[in-house]
């Protein structure tokens, strides 16, 4: 691990994570990047994650997210997920901006989580309503019990608006950083993809996790080329032994 970024961290008055859906890759649930398997290989997610697609056919969107929501539960947090969770209590002032729907940062220990993109294990209604309990024995999708509205996963699809409460956070905690990191993400989906530049913007560092090179990679201050549950966990371990040495 480069020391002078390790040593930039120890500085760092707010450290900023925003993480996609390669942070949760090692944990067996594909990006959307991937391929899809089975019967879901004939669609893109991207044809299916839409207001449009869930209009014009409910039921299979629907279903879409009843097989994602298996996977998830089946799912564990990796070495990514947990070093993530560590480094909340190794750095000074640490805010984790997820665009995973999966709930794994939670799972793994992580305090508090910015949810940008929602959560998959939550429904609403079309109409906004949140759902406490789902019944999925009768028709697909269930109503809502409140108003017999559709319900819907309650995640943010191509083309919705992130919840206002939610950006006006996650942008203010991009706006008070130093250091920001970018974390298994192609850093093309927006807004989300815009915050490291506007991180940037006020001097920020920036730093990328990824294997593979992003539009984000030739900006980064620090990139680290390798999967996130090889590269989070090594650098957690660097700044926990300096800590050491600093109290020794
Ligand atoms: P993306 O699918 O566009 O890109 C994934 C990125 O992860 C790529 O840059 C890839 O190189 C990188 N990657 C692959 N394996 C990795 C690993 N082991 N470690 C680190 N990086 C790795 O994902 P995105 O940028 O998050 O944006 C797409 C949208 O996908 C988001 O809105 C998100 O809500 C949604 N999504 C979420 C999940 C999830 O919650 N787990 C899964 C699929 C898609």
């Amino acid at each position: 691990m480069d020391p002078a970024l390790i040593a930039a961290l120890a500085g760092a008055r707010h450290v900023v994570m925003l993480t996609g859906s390669g942070t949760s890759a090692e944990s067996g649930i594909p990006t959307f990047r991937d391929a899809q398997t089975g019967l879901w290989a004939q669609y893109r997610p991207e044809d299916l994650a839409t207001p449009e697609a869930f209009e014009r056919n409910p039921r299979l969107v629907w279903d879409w997210y009843a097989c994602r929501r298996e996977l998830v539960e089946a799912a564990r947090p990796n070495a990514g997920h947990d070093a993530i969770a560590e480094l909340d209590g190794l750095l000074h002032r640490f805010t984790l901006i997820t665009q995973n729907v999966d709930g794994l940062h939670q799972r793994a220990g992580s305090p508090t989580v910015i949810e940008f993109h929602g959560n998959i294990m939550r429904s609403r209604c079309t109409a906004g309503h949140p759902a406490d309990t789902v019944d999925e024995s009768g028709p697909r999708p269930p109503r809502c019990r409140r108003c017999g509205a559709l319900l819907r996963p309650d995640v943010v699809w191509f083309d919705e608006a992130i919840p206002g409460d939610v950006l006006a956070t996650a942008t203010a905690a991009v706006d008070d950083c130093d250091v920001l990191f970018a974390v298994g993400t192609s850093a093309v989906v927006q807004p989300a993809a815009g915050l490291a530049a506007q991180a940037q913007r006020h001097g920020a560092l920036l730093v990328e996790i990824n294997p593979a090179p992003t539009p984000l990679t030739e900006a980064a201050d620090f990139a680290l080329t390798g999967p996130s549950g090889c590269m989070l966990p090594k650098l957690a371990a660097a700044l926990r032994t300096r800590r050491q040495s600093c109290l020794t």
